[in-house]
């Protein structure tokens, strides 16, 4: 399933991948390069395993719900962690109510809470609001490091 991407130069609507996010790709109508995500995007269960599944950056999700507060004052942490680490990691979004299921998988119970993935496998998760340099620490740690 891909997702659509906005060219901000001439308003095409491009589809992209789920494995092409944190690349830089180019706008079919006026090939323009296409920026790597760069905000928080709100997925359902079939795009989420499919990012999760396929991105060869780390992701971090965001599990939110509309009327949580703490979740709104999360909200600009994570899109400042989106906008910093674009091209290094993907950030989603997963209404927990919404998707419940979703959220019974991975046993969210307090939100915000935060997961953090990397080759398909989940490696942190962390209920309560925290700043992005928090939340860009765990994605710097989450890219795999080559062995010495
Ligand atoms: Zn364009």
């Amino acid at each position: 399933m891909p997702t659509i991407r906005t060219c901000k130069t001439c308003g095409q609507k491009n589809r992209l991948a789920a494995n092409h996010l944190a690349d830089t790709g180019r706008c079919g109508a006026c090939k323009n390069p296409l920026p790597p995500l760069d905000e928080p995007l709100q997925v359902d269960t079939v795009l989420f395993d499919e990012i999760i599944q396929s991105s060869r950056v780390p992701v971090l999700v965001d599990f939110w719900a509309d009327w949580c507060g703490p979740c709104h004052a999360a909200a600009p942490e994570v899109a400042r962690t989106a906008k910093d680490m674009a091209g290094q990691a993907i950030v989603l979004k997963v209404d927990t109510d919404k998707h419940q299921q979703l959220a019974a998988r991975f046993a969210v119970r307090g939100i915000p809470n935060f997961a953090v993935f990397t080759s398909g496998k989940l490696i942190k998760q962390q209920a309560g609001v925290v700043d992005h340099n928090v939340m860009e620490g765990w994605l710097r740690s989450a890219v795999p490091t080559p062995s010495v």
